[in-house]
């Protein structure tokens, strides 16, 4: 299961925060309720929030002014909360550097609908600039040490994953078991170069065989390749 997303309420009108409170939790997102608007700013650069709700008049700093310092450290989505006679604030908060905006009074579902919206597409922006590696229809994500294959996780584990990377980044090659070990064990690996053909056997069990696909192929006397 992916961990909650975390959501900073920054409101100081103790019944719209709670109301917005209790929705949000009921759609599954971790949140925090922050009525100063100074402490919000601290939390928002110092905490680990995946998006902000910003209302604008607070006590200690103003919603737009926090929206303006944040922007210069950190692009957080943030969604502000204004009330309808500020229409003028809509303008300011989007100029600053708010994503979305919501007036006053809103309905819990269209603030919902918001915070979906954006943190789906962030989520997408994230997943493009992530670096990846495709071999048939495996997909590797190098920073997360991860494979994926019809976007289930492959069962992998630290060696097997740098094995399969070193062969995926080097395709169609055929790289040596001594490159291998050179690579993946390190210099001083004083074990015998059929660690090798061990962890290859492995890899075939874990993605040849239990997905029917053919990536890792033995090139005799010289070592081994993977391909598409
Ligand atoms: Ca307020």
């Amino acid at each position: 299961m992916e961990p909650k997303e975390k959501i900073l309420i920054v409101e100081d009108e103790k019944n719209i925060a709670r109301m917005l409170q209790i929705e949000l939790d009921k759609s599954g997102y971790e949140t925090a309720i922050e009525k100063n608007g100074r402490r919000a700013y601290e939390r928002i650069i110092q905490e680990n929030y995946d998006l902000v709700l910003l209302d604008v008049m607070l006590p200690g700093m103003d919603g737009m002014e926090i929206c303006k310092s944040v922007r210069q450290i950190s692009d957080i989505p943030i969604i502000m909360l204004t009330a309808l006679f500020e229409t003028k604030d809509k303008v300011n908060g989007l100029d600053l550097g708010a994503n979305d905006y919501v007036t006053k009074p809103f309905s819990t579902e269209e603030v919902l609908a918001r915070i979906r919206g954006i943190l789906k597409r962030r989520k997408e922006e994230l997943r493009k600039e992530e670096k990846r590696l495709v071999i048939g229809s495996v997909i590797l994500y190098p920073e997360r040490y991860e494979a994926r294959i019809n976007s289930e996780v492959i069962d992998l584990t630290h060696k097997e994953f740098e094995l399969l990377l070193y062969l995926v980044e080097n395709k169609p090659n055929v790289l040596s078991r001594e490159q291998i070990i050179q690579k993946v064990w390190g210099y001083d690996f004083l074990g015998y170069t059929n660690v090798v053909d061990v962890y290859i056997s492995y890899l075939r069990t874990k993605i040849d065989d239990k997905y029917n696909e053919k990536h890792i192929q033995t090139v005799r006397g010289v070592g081994y390749k993977c391909v598409d």
